[in-house]
């Protein structure tokens, strides 16, 4: 696919008002025809809405509602207490990490889930921050003998609201300064004084793809760790967090991993890090020996060591079920497939959609799009409207203050047909 770059200026070939153009639909048949993954939508629970929220709350498996069913009738409801054992909930938090975690490039062992994303991005940060300064008891990752002088964290100056809360508040437990940075300039920004960096992998907003590599060399380069928010990333393409050397990474299970609402979030600790992982919520389940119920806190080994709490077994074990259609598909051919989408979706909006009244925020640029395409209304829109009127009308994005109209794009359940409607229908709402 060739790179759109006058799609962002939506210099479209004029507009077609509220009809379809027969060559985008035949184009769309054409591509969904050819399409491997779309045997996958059969998997979930949809119906004639075209859902484009995926990047919110992903769509229900179909499987699912059966097998919470079991959780909850047989193995709570007859099993009770031996369920802890007998139907794998005490090891669930690691079983289903190792099940996501060929999803984003992490070998066994590395990735445990539980609590929410805001609550991992606090672990991970702090734990960061005390191993970049060797206030772990190892040796400071610049291999410094002597402690340097780490005292600032650099955070994705556009970031989601709750790791910038979340970034601010480890500054001032750890006495550190916070430096807001645009991604870009995070080569730039770090040098001696930074301990750890809190990165997005995609911008939630306009859906803009970072340079994990990249950033992770330069963050390592200056001796500090780098924490990744992989929320709109997993599910939706390769990560790659081993072969990149990522030191922490955390991310959603609702969206493009179609957990169910609120289901528990992820944590990914490096391999070389998990001795040194040292959380600022160490719990029973964290313990070495959880049952001990020993006084002294002694830090179980592995990715157990990023638990704090009782896992919520409900939603973790919907999340479980979820993940099987995951089974045989590859990142790659989702990836593929996304771009794929978007490219179309962006073509069909500069078609149908009149020059001026909207522009994408979403790059052009295949290496910097995620999965997603926000469009920017033009002044004198009302995009919440805007976005009310598709959803009454079959299309369901969102809408993100002041002006953003998003459209998220799952390829495990999203067509090409889809895409091409969703563009004629906004053409018609922008212009009714
Ligand atoms: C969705 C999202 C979150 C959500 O955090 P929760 O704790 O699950 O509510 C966090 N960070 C980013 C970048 C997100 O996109």
């Amino acid at each position: 696919m060739s790179e759109r770059s006058e799609v962002s200026g939506l210099s479209g070939t004029g507009p077609s008002g509220t009809n379809g153009s027969a060559e985008y639909v035949r184009r769309a048949e054409k591509l969904d025809a050819a399409d491997e993954l779309a045997p996958l939508r059969g998997l979930f629970t949809l119906d004639d809405a075209v859902y484009l929220d995926g990047n919110s709350l992903g769509a229900l498996a179909a499987h699912v509602p059966g097998r919470v069913e079991d959780v909850v009738r047989r193995q709570w409801g007859e099993l009770r207490i031996r369920s802890w054992e007998e139907s794998g909930w005490w090891t669930a938090p690691e079983r289903i990490g190792d099940r996501i975690a060929p999803l984003v490039g992490a070998a066994p062992g590395r990735i445990v889930v539980g609590d929410s994303t805001s609550v991992n991005v606090f672990k991970a940060l702090v734990a960061a921050v005390r191993i970049a300064r060797g206030e772990d008891g190892g040796t400071p990752a610049d291999g410094a003998t002597a402690h340097p002088v780490r005292d600032e964290i650099v955070v994705d100056a556009s970031t989601f609201p709750s790791d910038g809360y979340i970034a601010a508040s480890v500054a001032r437990m750890t006495g550190c300064t916070l430096r807001p940075a645009t991604p870009a300039d995070v080569p730039q920004v770090v040098g001696k004084r930074t301990a750890a960096v809190l990165l997005n992998h995609v911008d939630y907003r306009t859906g803009r793809l970072h340079d994990l590599p990249a950033l992770t060399a330069a963050v390592h380069a200056a001796g500090a760790l780098v924490v990744w928010d992989l929320c709109h990333s997993a599910g939706a393409l390769p990560v790659g967090l081993d072969e990149h050397g990522v030191d922490l990474a955390v991310g959603c299970t609702y969206k493009f991993l179609n957990g169910g609402p609120g289901s528990p979030a992820f944590l990914y600790v490096r391999g070389d890090h998990q001795d040194r992982f040292d959380s600022p919520l160490p719990g029973w389940n964290s313990h070495a020996e959880p049952f001990g119920m020993r006084g002294d806190f002694e830090p179980a080994e592995g990715a157990p060591r990023g638990r704090v709490g009782t896992p919520d077994i409900l939603s973790m074990l919907a999340l479980e079920a979820a993940l099987e259609v995951w089974d045989g598909v590859s990142v790659d051919a989702v990836r593929a497939k996304s771009l794929a989408l978007t490219d179309f979706f962006l073509e069909c909006v500069g078609a149908y959609v009149p020059p001026g009244l909207v522009e994408s925020l979403t790059p052009a640029a295949h290496a910097e799009r995620g999965s997603q395409v926000a469009l920017r209304c033009a002044p004198g829109i009302d995009a919440g409207a805007v976005m009310k009127l598709l959803v009454e009308r079959g299309v369901v994005g969102d809408f993100r203050q002041p002006d953003v109209l998003r459209f998220g794009f799952t390829p495990l359940y999203v067509g090409f047909a889809d895409a091409e409607r969703a563009a004629r229908v906004l053409a018609g709402a922008l212009t009714a």
